[in-house]
């Protein structure tokens, strides 16, 4: 860091030590891989909860904790992303959870603009999938370093070289497998560390245990004993191996072209620790990030940070809005006057929230790597940037082109201006894309069909609107640049019935079809159809 550092600005030393401490990652997997239930597991050895019960019993119990909206609790399912924090180690680590169904994957996406890493949770009977493969995509737009995780070993499984080999060509990253495993299914063994030379062994069980029982040394006489049908194939295949695959490089994972692959079962406690230390040593602190200007440092004394996620109503009790705000650089204290750059003026930090597995609790103190959850009235918006010095104007949250599109239809005609309200205020806040037509008929795009019956739904509650979706014939939007003014006009004359403003007033073309798409695209060379647009 020291390098990147300008040198006659020494950063205050217990700030760089705190952010040093910093670990903010993200768990990425398809549904159904185990995610959830590494969650759980990760808490558990980092002491966050005390007892694990069963995922299902967890799933149930929070149900009425954080599930806080009706959608969510009749389809048994978590909309919203939430933000863990938890000591181990001498470290403080910021679990991002991203919800996973795929519905929700613009949500997800923004989260992951948020952390430093990214733990990839494989199901191991069925390698990469759907999901997978669109999450790795988006880390690689940041080279986010990844950490694989392989579960499910106690099953049935595939073979492990098949496997790597998958993540490597599916994925296009190569793996460096930092644990080897020892049969599988009911013969699952355990696995060999490759680094360190060591057998742990398996043992199935949903208590935390601190260790596993240990044996040294591939070559030791107890592995012939324990397991004399597994034994001569893990000698083989760790031959093979050391001589065929990828040595793990540090260099290449933070650049996030190597991942470091362990195999485990999580609902086993089995390989969660080894990830955890995984986390400690090779995953990186808080990053320098680019601040629009300039890059800015962790460790610089100035307060500045941005919002990557809203989220309304989290307790239907108190009904506030929460802006996710990840910290990148100063010291987050209560009472404190920072900038709204957007705005253009000054406002009050106060009471903000962390999120403790689950509990929301005040935040006293944050830096770097640190997600604050700040309440606010929709003054705050997704790529808000905060900042206590300079203006800065934080980059790279990600809009995607929604694939579905729905006009909204009102049951009562009185309440047009509460539905203008609503949607523009759902549109700022994330929970569903909102374009404005000429003549001002409002389209909504979502990237899964859910979105809009969540909408639907908080139309209802919120604005106290009625409205009816109807499918609109819209095959997919692209953001507009122009070239000059006059282009633009003349896109505008010819091509108006096909335009649309987002709700940050940024043109939008909204294509019949992808024929319609390419046609316009061929007629008029200079103008930028963008499939994505940052926010801010
Ligand atoms: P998510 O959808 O990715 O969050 O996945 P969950 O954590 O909810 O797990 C999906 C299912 O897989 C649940 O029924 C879990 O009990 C099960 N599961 C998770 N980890 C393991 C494991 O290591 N072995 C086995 N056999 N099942 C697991």
């Amino acid at each position: 860091m020291s390098d990147t550092s300008p040198p006659d600005t020494p950063f205050p030393p217990e700030l760089l030590r705190d952010v040093e401490r910093r670990r903010t990652f993200g768990i990425i997997s398809h549904p159904d891989a185990g995610k959830t239930t590494l969650t759980e597991k990760l808490l558990l050895f980092g002491g966050a909860i005390q007892l694990a019960g069963t995922v299902k019993a967890r799933k149930s119990a929070r149900h009425a904790t954080s599930d806080w909206m009706e959608v969510e609790k009749q389809r048994g399912i978590s909309v919203t992303s939430s933000v863990m924090q938890f000591d181990y180690a001498g470290h403080t680590i910021n679990l991002l959870d991203t919800p996973g169904h795929q519905d929700f994957s613009e949500d997800t996406y923004r989260v992951l603009t948020a952390v430093d890493a990214a733990v990839m949770v494989i199901d191991a009977a069925k390698g990469v999938e759907a999901q997978t493969i669109k999450l790795l995509e988006v880390c690689r737009l940041r080279n986010t370093p990844i950490i694989t995780f392989v579960n499910k070993m106690d099953r049935e499984v595939r073979e492990t070289f098949d496997l790597l080999q998958e993540i490597e060509e599916v994925l296009k990253i190569d793996c460096a497998p930092i644990t080897w495993p020892i049969g599988m299914g009911k013969t699952f063994r355990g696995v060999y560390h490759l680094l360190e030379d060591r057998v742990l062994r398996f043992a199935a069980g949903e208590e935390k245990r601190s260790e596993a029982e240990v044996i040294k040394g591939i070559a030791n006489a107890q592995l012939d004993e324990l397991f004399p049908l597994e034994v001569e194939k893990l000698r083989e295949e760790v031959e093979l191996i050391q001589g065929a695959s990828h040595p793990f490089s540090l260099g290449d994972f933070l650049a996030g072209k190597q991942t470091p692959v362990f195999f485990g079962s999580g609902i086993n406690n089995f390989g969660v620790q080894e990830i955890l230390q995984a986390l400690l040593d090779w995953a990186p602190p808080p990053q320098p990030r680019d601040g629009g200007t300039r890059l800015v440092m962790p460790a610089e004394a100035p307060f500045s940070g941005f919002v990557f996620k809203i989220q309304a109503n989290m307790d239907p009790k108190h009904r506030d809005r929460i802006a996710f705000f990840r910290i990148c650089s100063g010291r987050y204290s209560s009472g404190m006057k920072v900038k709204h750059v957007r705005m253009g003026r000054e406002m009050k930090l106060a009471n903000a929230l962390t999120f403790m597995a689950n509990e929301r609790v005040l935040m006293e103190d944050g830096v770097a790597g640190d997600i604050i959850g700040i309440h606010n009235h929709g003054q705050l918006h997704i790529g808000d940037t905060l900042t206590e010095g300079e203006n800065l104007g934080y980059k790279g949250i990600p809009y995607f082109s929604p694939e579905m599109f729905s006009a909204a239809r009102l049951r009562d005609p009185l309440k047009a201006k509460q539905l203008q309200k609503g949607l523009q205020e759902l549109g700022e806040e994330g929970a569903i894309q909102v374009f404005e037509q000429e003549g001002g008929n409002m389209l909504l795009g979502a990237v899964g069909q859910l979105q809009f019956e969540v909408v639907a739904q908080r139309l209802k509650d919120e604005y106290k609107v009625d409205a009816i979706f109807e499918s609109a014939e819209i095959h997919t939007a692209r953001w507009l640049t122009f070239p000059d003014d006059l282009t633009r006009r003349n896109f505008e004359r010819e091509q108006g019935m096909r335009l649309g403003k987002d709700v940050d007033g940024n043109p939008v073309y909204l294509a019949t079809s992808r024929y319609n798409l390419e046609v316009t695209r061929e007629k008029w060379p200079k103008v930028g159809f963008h499939a994505t647009r940052e926010h801010g």
